[in-house]
């Protein structure tokens, strides 16, 4: 049987234990989730039919405070799998020190095959299911893959009608008319943002003369690459899940970004006159553009997209992980004796979820923010966290994931020593 994504995502785990003194209480603890729900929700489909769909919700550790993460709708959501992303979203939430556990959530399905009707059912039926499992205090979900602000509004608007009182520090990531953020949208992408930025001039290498690949053109792909594109770096190539575009002199992002919102895949671009006319660019696959022969790769779509099957094939010199998971733990080790910089989800990403941690304060207090503040309070936050894992791993000489994972593990033990025995 293949090893589970969890236990691999924790391999991480003994190799940052050798550098921290917590306890075994502490590290026993964290090896597990803590409660995992599996529901049944039954929709009733436009046709008439009743449809029955299995979802999750995990939280993996509330040492630190009520748990976070966002919630995937995908064909490949497994019970695995969101126990792995809950796994790391308690190492993201420790990195950024923000006062939260980890969560995850999900459910099985193809969401392009639901009518907007169907969709809304479902929603509304998962939080029925879960509602008892979530609270302002103890759970809060966010987007994720293939979910966004819409759904989010659905889903806080749910849990109110279930509690009789409106409760939107219940989600984060909802419409900004329905008590969400300014710049919860892009946060994900600008934090990564800040984090290349930062990295790129520690390093001395400038915009116009660095290449760029991104794998994924969702919320997170698609506004990385529109940043990057904007701050003078070449953007050479872009995919999404039906294939992928590449162009030695650079992509026009913001035509591509354009064409997107007809929801037609981008490797239809190629074909279209409209952005073949200001770029000339060939059809490649997903794998190819893995393999470019970039300075950075920004894996932007799902987990283990990096393996040892196409780890030998990667040409890039830093790797930023939007997504979450995208490289297996023995690729990582053969990137690092291969000498690339990978700087790990756990921070390249977390500006997403720091930005639904300011959304949760923005609820609680009703005082909202500008967009100016909500940029500047995350660029303070992911330059802060990439100073110290940046600090970590040099003094140590060691990866900036192992490093990162020092940095959560050290707040962490510190909060479960904290707490004492309770058993
Ligand atoms: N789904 C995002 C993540 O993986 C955001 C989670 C959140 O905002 O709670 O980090």
């Amino acid at each position: 049987m293949s090893k589970s994504l969890l236990s691999d995502a924790s391999q991480i785990l003994e190799k940052a234990l050798k550098y921290v003194s917590i306890s075994d209480d502490a590290t026993e603890h964290l090896k597990y989730p803590q409660a995992s729900l599996a529901v049944s929700i039954p929709v009733r489909m436009d046709d008439g039919s009743l449809k029955v769909f299995q979802g999750y919700r995990v939280r993996y550790d509330n040492t630190r405070g009520p748990t976070k993460g966002g919630i995937r709708y995908h064909p490949n959501v497994s019970m695995d799998e969101v126990q792995s992303l809950a796994f790391w979203m308690t190492f993201k939430c420790a990195v950024l020190n923000l006062p939260f556990g980890g969560a995850k959530g999900g459910i099985t399905l193809n969401p392009k095959a639901l009518s907007r009707m169907e969709l809304e059912r479902l929603s509304r039926g998962y939080i029925n299911a879960i509602a008892d499992f979530i609270g302002p205090d103890i759970d809060i979900p966010a987007p994720d893959v293939y979910t966004n602000p819409m759904i989010m509004g659905w889903m806080m608007d749910q849990y109110s009608i279930i509690q009789r009182k409106i409760t939107p520090a219940v989600v984060t990531g909802k419409p900004i008319s329905m008590g969400g953020s300014l710049g919860r949208d892009t946060a994900t992408a600008m934090g990564a943002f800040f984090v290349i930025e930062r990295i790129m001039s520690k390093l001395d290498r400038h915009p116009q003369e660095t290449t760029v690949a991104v794998q994924g053109f969702g919320n997170a792909g698609s506004v990385i690459a529109d940043l990057l594109s904007k701050a003078g770096y070449k953007v050479v190539a872009v995919s999404d899940s039906q294939g992928a575009i590449y162009a030695k002199q650079g992509l026009d992002i913001p035509s591509i970004r354009q064409y997107k919102l007809s929801s037609k895949g981008i490797k239809a671009v190629y074909c279209q006159d409209t952005v073949c006319n200001i770029v000339e660019h060939e059809s490649i696959t997903n794998e190819e553009l893995l393999a470019l022969d970039v300075d950075i790769l920004v894996p932007a779509a799902l987990e283990n997209q990096i393996t040892e099957a196409n780890v030998h094939n990667i040409k890039a010199k830093y790797i930023f992980e939007v997504a979450n998971g995208p490289i297996s733990s023995t690729a990582d080790e053969i990137l690092a004796e291969k000498g690339v910089l990978v700087v790990p989800d756990i921070l390249a990403n977390a500006g997403g979820v720091t930005v639904s941690y300011f959304e949760w304060v923005q609820n609680r207090s009703g005082l909202y923010w500008t967009l100016d503040e909500v940029n500047q309070k995350l660029h303070q936050k992911m330059v802060e966290e990439t100073e110290h894992i940046w600090k970590i791993a040099q003094d140590l000489s060691i990866s900036m994931r192992t490093a990162a994972y020092i940095h959560a593990l050290n707040r962490l033990g510190e909060a479960i020593n904290s707490k004492g025995t309770r058993d």
